[in-house]
């Protein structure tokens, strides 16, 4: 089950959620398998998997936010880990490619992602009031699966 956080302008309706977790279509979702096999988390998830034992093969997919390495801007995305035969863990981050505020890449060099400070987001949110109508806003907390 995951967990989330939603903020909400009781005035005007205005809200912005957070995610995170795994929910009950996160294991093993063979469509996270495509996006590996397909080499869209990267060549080294492809490689790792190629000639992998299906059977000894698990992936766990997380909902993760990120922090655009250039503005700060916060990227919703995902964190796959990949439990391959006996090998160590791979982690994957997959998210959109180019950030929505400041239209470059969101990765830092050598393709890293930070995770974002949500709560640190939340705060300062809830401290300086609704975005679109500075009305008051509340903080709540939800599970997802
Ligand atoms: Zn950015
Ligand atoms: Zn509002």
């Amino acid at each position: 089950m995951g967990r989330g956080t939603s903020v909400v302008c009781e005035k005007c309706g205005w809200e912005e959620q957070f995610s995170f977790g795994s929910g009950f279509l996160s294991f093993d979702n063979p469509e996270d398998f495509e996006d590996i096999a397909s080499g869209k988390l990267g060549e080294l998830a492809k490689r790792a998997l190629d000639g992998a034992n299906p059977e000894l093969v698990h992936l766990r997919s997380e909902l993760e936010t990120f922090s655009c390495m250039g503005c700060g801007e916060l990227i919703r995305g995902r964190k796959i880990t990949a439990y391959i035969e006996d090998d160590l863990p791979i982690t994957l981050y997959d998210c959109d490619k180019t950030c929505p505020k400041c239209g470059e890449s969101p990765l830092g060099p050598g393709g890293v992602l930070r995770p974002a400070d949500v709560s640190g987001h939340i705060e300062r949110l809830v401290k300086q009031g609704c975005p679109n109508c500075g009305g008051e806003l509340k903080k709540y907390s939800y599970f997802w699966d």
